[in-house]
């Protein structure tokens, strides 16, 4: 197994997670399997308690995993499917650590960070990085280790350490230190400014581990002096401080790794398989697209891109597969309801939404925005415009249909009125077996098609059944199925059970899909989620 350790330094938002998995996306052109994995220093034992106003999205994955969206990029970038342990947190490795002393484990000791902490994070590493993550049975024959936060911290200080005993434990020709830094610019003649990476490199040197590769986020390419005296103060060798530069789009990012040299560096041959070039044309091909299409984003983080990460992506692979480029007009959606006492944004709100080519609204707890999510839903429905609703997009324009064409004038969901008549959505929890009040339905679940022929289905191809992720406690209300499907809205997937509704599309209307899944966790370039190209197909008049 070889490892790449990327850490950070200087600031957080320098790209770290994208940075790591290009080096990721290098090492499997060069034909190794590569899986990752993702530290979280913090004390929460994972990222689904955790609000995506701070964090951005929750990432969840096959085996319910809720995670930080750096898994997302990794999961994208390698074509992977990752596990919950793929993302470690202070939480996890300390409640491993107590659970031993309480059995008795530690025969006696007095249980410390060294090298009790320290070492439960390297068996951690160890182990995790063997699992297969390719969709095949074997190894991995690499792993990335992205260590979150900035050296530095006092969380992530365990970890230093024990990736530093772990340098010794795998065997310094088997792990590769990569540290991501940045140069900014000053003056009038852009000077490229060194001391930042030469104060965060000291550190990380201070601590025992000597970077291998310096990876600098800078705004342009980073000059032969720059490169020079970095190199010379920072003990790497000038070949090894690689630019990342401002680039068009993120697919750039390896390919301008590859060609500063980094593959030389990790010692592979980067286009053994035709990654690569696959990758050159996906490049280029997002720089030339130049007809847009709006999609509008009704949700309630919008000043937040991040809350929304995987949704965007999978707007971006299906804009990408109709060529066209991409244009979100995001929407507060409690600018779009009646008592929104701000006039001009309320206009511009309605404004954006009667522009926009599709609408989207992407899942969401809590009440806030809820009337307007409803009113884009009827607007998408009353005029004929492609809408996909995904999880609450769904259950809202559910409601929305039992309101305004069943004439249910109250139904609601009993998550923002317990009480309504009419429920058009309520609770159906499933009860975890290995979490304590856990009631989450959460990770991959079948959904069987109840219909041969749908849009929907087609987009899908071939198959009984489809299996997406999944992150909800709320449903269709069953007793509401009969009379809403009479009306024209057909709930052509469900569970296996055939009382969770999974999909619904509406009879007579050019796109009108809501999914209660999460379709965005699966979404690769190249290879859209099929409700995000039906809604840009149909945007696009191309469905
Ligand atoms: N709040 C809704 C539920 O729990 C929707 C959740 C979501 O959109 N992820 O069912």
């Amino acid at each position: 197994m070889k490892y790449v350790v990327v850490s950070g330094g200087v600031l957080s938002g320098l790209g770290k997670g994208v940075t790591a998995s290009s080096i990721g996306v290098l090492l499997k052109s060069a034909g190794l399997r590569v899986t990752s994995l993702k530290i979280d220093p913090y004390l929460n034992s994972d990222a689904g308690t955790m609000s995506p106003f701070e964090h951005g999205e929750v990432f969840v994955l096959d085996d319910g995993g809720e995670v930080d969206l750096d898994l997302g990029n990794y999961e994208r970038f390698l074509d992977i499917n990752l596990g919950r342990d793929n993302n470690v947190t202070t939480g996890k490795i300390y409640s491993k650590v107590i659970e031993a002393e309480r059995r008795g484990d530690y025969l006696g000791k007095t249980v410390q960070v060294i090298p009790h902490i320290t070492g439960a994070v390297q068996d951690w590493l160890e182990e995790v990085a063997h699992r297969p993550a390719d969709g095949s049975d074997e190894a991995p024959d690499a792993c990335i280790i992205e260590l979150g936060g900035t050296v530095g911290d006092i969380e992530s200080a365990p970890y230093i350490e024990a990736l530093r005993q772990f340098q010794f434990r795998v065997g310094r020709e088997n792990i590769t230190f990569v540290h991501v830094s940045l140069v900014p610019v000053m003056g009038p003649v852009g000077e490229q400014k060194t001391k930042p990476t030469q104060h965060t490199v000291k550190e990380l040197r201070g601590l025992g581990i000597t970077p291998d590769i310096l990876v600098c986020r800078s705004s342009a390419p980073l000059n032969d002096e720059t490169r020079e005296k970095l190199a010379a103060f920072c003990h790497v060798s000038p070949a090894a401080v690689m630019s990342t530069h401002d680039v068009p789009n993120i697919y750039h990012v390896p390919l301008m790794l590859h060609e500063q040299g980094l593959c030389d560096i990790l010692k592979v041959d980067c286009e053994v398989t035709d990654l690569l070039q696959r990758w050159r044309v996906m490049a280029h091909h997002l720089d030339t697209l130049s007809e847009e299409v709006h999609i509008a984003m009704v949700g309630k983080y919008t000043n937040l891109s991040d809350a929304y990460l995987s949704v965007i992506k999978s707007l971006q692979h299906a804009a990408m597969a109709v060529d066209r480029k991409l244009v979100i007009d995001w929407i507060e959606a409690s600018h779009l309801e009646s008592d929104w006492e701000n006039v001009d944004e309320r206009k511009q709100a309605w404004d954006s939404l009667k522009q926009a080519a599709g609408v989207l609204v992407p899942g969401g707890f809590g009440d806030r925005g809820v009337e307007g999510k409803i009113l884009a839903a009827e607007y998408a429905r009353t005029s004929s415009t492609p809408y996909l609703g995904i999880c609450l997009g769904l259950q809202v324009a559910t409601i929305e249909f039992c309101r305004n064409v069943l004439g249910f004038e109250d139904s609601n969901s009993t998550e923002f009125d317990e009480n309504c008549k009419n429920p058009a959505v309520v609770f159906m929890p499933e009860i975890s077996k290995t979490h304590l009040g856990g009631t989450m339905r959460l990770g991959s679940r079948p959904t069987i098609w109840q219909v041969e022929d749908c849009k929907i289905r087609t987009l899908y191809g071939e198959g009984e059944s489809v299996d997406e992720r999944h992150r909800h406690r709320y449903e269709v209300n069953p007793d509401m199925i009969e009379s809403i499907e009479s009306a024209g809205l057909v709930f052509v997937g469900k569970d296996e059970t055939g009382q969770r509704c999974e999909i619904f599309e509406l009879e007579g209307h050019p796109y009108y899909v809501g999914v209660q899944y999460h379709p965005e966790f699966k979404s690769r370039p190249g290879r859209p989620s099929p409700p995000f190209l039906g809604l840009l197909k149909a945007a696009t008049g191309q469905l």
